[in-house]
């Protein structure tokens, strides 16, 4: 900048700068009566008043303290003789002076963060003191609104018994709230760590189901799982774990947060259902196991009279029993399956050779569908042989029960990488693409006109997910609406290379 420049400036510059910055007022350091030197517009607009009004008036002639609402320590008079006497800067972050709306004219409630900032004079004493306002009026409100819907959740959280909480990523800082001890076997509010409670939790439940479900949060974003809990006084408890996932804006996670619920009785519940359904499918099957015994002898000896109506009446009975049957040993590997009972026994065997004998199964007791199954090669592998015959056979008889008589079910084996691809194709009703994804969830059934009168309690399609998931498999179908469908499973194959 030029001397020139410096000379060509106003000589009232620094008034005219002052007069335009944001709330800001100089008092005179000559208590008690601090007369304003200078003001500037946006003051002014703050507090109602002209500069004709109030410079050279002293400070609390101009603004008497707000009697109702400021506190003693924070009074302008307090802290302008402060200022003298300590000679430092003094601020008050937040203080309620309520100011009038030019336009309404009415009293309005405002919330200021104000310094007090001591300018010296030659002899090195407080001459001036400069007073600045911040109107702080709409982080205040935000702030005790967030208090306030804060504190509302934690109302609905404990009212229902959730505890809450929150995991940093990356330095595993665990907050939670006071419920969760609770849930974990301690009086409310005990400080707990994040090893503390991951100790409380079933050893194998932390190992199969904790950090299955953490490593799969980090990819879907939502985290699920319910587990057994071992309180300190020995007791067995089950809870449910809900939360997700927040990202930073580089997609990476940073935090965890959620829930705890404690889902002891309803397991509870659960496991009587499960023992009941158990108890009672295990004395369904051993008088069907008679019938079906009896149907076989009688067909046998009836054989010779070559009696077509003898022959039919006995085929559809056998029919009925193997589908009595069969429902009841879903219900039977449903409770064992929920009460961790259900044991995969693996042994090598011909998948192709497994599928012949399912379809001749099927074919002597249900005749009206033709399944196309060409045996070409023996297809190793080493399962669960009775489990995944189980699997062929559910498709199988779905492709059954939801086509139209007469119609063709194509069945498929093939080698596809380091997996066996199994596929059971229908031309039937067809799944439409929002159902898809539900049909292997326990009890799913699609609700539909075209479903109103077949029957089945949608446990067949879980099962066989769960069995092939413990398989290491996958389990997926493909369909149109109306144009059939096709279900496939996939298993690894044996590793010949060891
Ligand atoms: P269920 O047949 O006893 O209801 P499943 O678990 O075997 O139980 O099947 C679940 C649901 O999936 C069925 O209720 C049906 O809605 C649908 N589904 C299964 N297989 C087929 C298929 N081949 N074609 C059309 N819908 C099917």
């Amino acid at each position: 900048m030029s001397v020139d420049a410096v000379t060509d400036l106003p000589e009232n510059i620094f008034q005219l700068i002052f007069e335009k910055s944001p709330g800001s007022l100089l008092v005179k350091a000559n208590p008690p009566y601090f007369t304003i030197l200078a003001v500037s517009d946006s003051y002014l607009s703050i507090t109602s008043s002209t500069r004709e009004g109030i410079i050279g008036k002293g400070f609390f002639e101009a603004f008497p303290d707000d009697k109702v609402y400021i506190e003693e320590n924070i009074r302008a008079r307090h802290i302008f003789n402060k200022v003298i006497v300590t000679r430092q800067k003094i601020d008050v972050p937040n203080y309620r002076f309520d100011v009038i709306n030019e336009k309404t004219k009415e009293k309005e409630i405002h919330f200021w963060s104000c310094g007090n900032t001591p300018i010296f004079g030659a002899d090195n004493n407080v001459a001036y003191i400069l007073n600045t306002v911040v109107d702080i009026t709409e982080e205040v409100n935000a702030k005790e609104a967030a208090l306030e819907s804060e504190s509302r959740l934690r109302l609905a959280t404990d009212a229902a018994e959730l505890a809450t909480w929150d995991l940093d990523l990356e330095t595993q800082t665990f907050v939670y709230s006071p419920r969760l001890a609770e849930i974990f076997g301690s009086p409310v509010c005990t400080d707990l760590s994040l090893i503390d409670i991951r100790s409380r939790i079933n050893p194998d439940d932390m190992q199969n189901i904790v950090m299955k479900a953490y490593f799969e949060a980090l990819v879907t974003g939502n985290y699920l799982y319910e587990v057994r809990v071992n309180w300190p006084n020995g007791s067995l408890h089950w809870v449910r774990t809900q939360g997700v996932v927040i990202k930073d804006e580089k997609k990476r996670p940073v935090r965890m947060l959620g829930t705890i619920l404690d889902i002891t009785e309803s397991k509870r519940d659960e496991i009587r259902k499960n023992d009941f359904i158990a108890m009672a499918s295990h004395e369904l099957k051993t008088p069907l196991t008679s019938i079906k015994a009896y149907l076989q002898i009688l067909a046998k000896k009836l054989s010779p009279l070559q009696d077509t109506f003898v022959t039919n009446a006995l085929m559809k009975a056998g029919y009925q029993v193997n589908k009595m049957s069969d429902l009841i040993h879903g219900f039977l590997d449903l409770s064992k399956l929920e009460s961790g009972k259900l044991q995969l026994q693996e042994q090598l065997f011909d998948i192709n050779k497994l599928i012949t004998d399912v379809i001749a199964d099927i074919n002597a007791v249900s005749v009206g569908n033709y399944i196309k199954f060409k045996y070409r090669e023996p297809i190793f592998i080493n399962a669960d042989k009775e489990k995944i015959e189980q699997v062929i056979s559910n498709f199988l008889s779905n492709a059954i029960k939801y086509s139209d008589k007469g119609s063709k079910i194509h069945i498929g084996s093939k080698k596809d990488e380091s997996n066996l691809v199994v596929s059971v194709a229908d031309e039937g009703i067809g799944i439409k693409l929002k159902d898809q994804e539900k049909l292997f969830q326990r009890f799913y059934r699609v609700e539909s006109e075209k479903m109103k009168n077949i029957s089945g309690f949608g446990i067949g399609l879980y099962l066989a997910s769960e069995i092939i998931l413990r398989h290491k498999g996958r389990i997926w179908v493909e369909s149109d609406d109306n144009a059939g469908s096709t279900f496939y499973f996939s298993l690894p194959l044996p590793d010949v290379s060891k």
